[in-house]
């Protein structure tokens, strides 16, 4: 089934066309700077990938130009838009409205509108490209895939905050998590690499990147995650500055005069690796300036390996045991030294990394030693595929 997966943002549109049967991704690509002037890089295949200007004013018209270069005779994947089966669109926040996939139809959009308040920059991007391809594929079914809801899971001891309860019954305060679609993936070919049904697993899954958060899955289900009501909680990250106290934010205003956008500007774009390295957010920066001394960017790196550490410890014990640790996303599958550090800190879990295999980077990989107690793998995420095989169930 030829599925077309969209992740809509403000003003960008990333796209994938993907035979669900053969997980072939036919066609890709990215719609930026969507209402501002425009440009569209396009990859058929394995072919060239291309970028060229184009007027975007809005995102029907993103949507529009995806359509034809879909369908053109030279960089196209299909011979015309009838070959397109359906849409799986990611959406951010699916609130405690949606514990899974759904098909999408009016109630499902007024359900996304109503939990917009949780997501305020994703959710109404997320919204328009959804009236975007309704708009221009009217006969196609179209899919919402939640990055929330693989963690509805979770039970209310590890979602519900120590704030007055009422905050949570009146307005949804409690802890939600996100990368749900990757952690979900990602468990599920863990216990594929451990050869068990995933009902007998206990894995933690880092999924490491720009943004980053661990989850802990056990038996196949999130039962607890370190991204919160936002995904600025958890480990430090690229840019944002995870868990904090959080009466630095008054004694920061004061000291910075900032009112609360300004500190929370600090705090998600100011903050993580960036903050503390003053450098770079990229952590193929940070690995780089480390080796050559760079003491900010040590400091930076020992935190980060430090805080993902302590989360898996956290939840070996939240899961009573844990078989497997599974690295992924742009950090996770490539980058060697953060494994190494993570995995010395966890010694005393009986882990042992294979300091050959941990060379290698981006493919699903054992890289513990076969005496180490507990198996760690590289698993490149695959967000898009997961998104077009829960639109595929959903649509058949
Ligand atoms: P996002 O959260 O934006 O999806 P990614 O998962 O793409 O982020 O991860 C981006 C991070 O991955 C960057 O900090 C980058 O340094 C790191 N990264 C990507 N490729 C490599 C690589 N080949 N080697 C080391 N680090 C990498």
């Amino acid at each position: 089934m030829k599925i077309l997966v969209i992740n809509c943002g403000s003003s960008s549109l990333k796209y994938q066309l993907i035979d669900s049967d053969t997980e072939a991704v036919l066609a890709k690509g990215l719609c930026e700077r969507i209402g501002i002037d425009g440009a569209i890089t396009h990859q058929a295949g394995a072919g060239e990938k291309k970028t060229e200007q184009y007027a975007m004013p809005d995102h029907d018209a993103a949507v529009k130009r995806v359509i034809e270069k879909l369908t053109d005779s030279e960089v196209g994947a299909v011979k015309d838009l009838s070959e397109i089966e359906a849409v799986g669109h990611r959406v951010v926040h699916g609130g405690e409205k949606f514990a899974s996939s759904v098909l999408i139809d009016d109630q499902v959009i007024s359900a996304i509108e109503e939990v917009s308040d949780l997501a305020p920059l994703h959710n109404p991007a997320n919204l328009i490209g959804i009236r975007a391809c309704a708009k221009l594929m009217p006969s196609v079914p179209q899919v919402a895939v939640f990055d929330t809801a693989f963690h509805q899971t979770m039970p209310e001891r590890a979602y519900i905050y120590g704030l007055p309860y009422e905050y949570y019954e009146n307005y949804g305060v409690r802890r939600y998590g996100f990368h749900g679609t990757s952690h979900s993936y990602v468990s599920k070919r863990t216990a594929a690499l451990l050869n068990k049904p995933i009902e007998d697993t206990k894995i933690v899954v880092c999924h490491l990147g720009n943004g980053s958060s661990i989850c802990a899955v056990k038996g196949g289900k999130s039962v607890d995650t370190t991204m919160g009501l936002t995904p600025l909680a958890g480990v430090a990250m690229g840019t944002r500055s995870g868990d904090i106290d959080p009466a630095i934010c008054e004694f920061l205003a004061q000291k910075e005069n900032l009112d609360i956008a300004g500190v929370m500007n600090v705090l998600n774009k100011k903050s993580g690796m960036l903050g503390i390295s003053g450098i770079s957010s990229d952590f193929r920066d940070l690995d780089k300036g480390m080796a050559e001394g760079n003491d900010r960017c040590r400091i930076a790196m020992e935190v980060f390996a430090y805080q993902v550490a302590k989360y898996v410890g956290a939840y070996a014990a939240a899961m009573n045991g844990v078989d497997a640790i599974a690295f992924t996303a742009g950090v996770g599958e490539n980058q060697g030294t953060i494994r190494r550090m993570v995995c010395e800190q966890l010694s005393f879990l009986g882990i042992t990394l294979d300091e050959e295999a941990n060379k290698q980077r981006g493919e699903e990989l054992l890289i513990s030693t076969p005496d180490s107690k507990v198996k760690v793998f590289i698993v490149p995420t695959n967000e898009e595929l997961a998104i077009a095989q829960d639109t595929q169930a959903l649509v058949k």
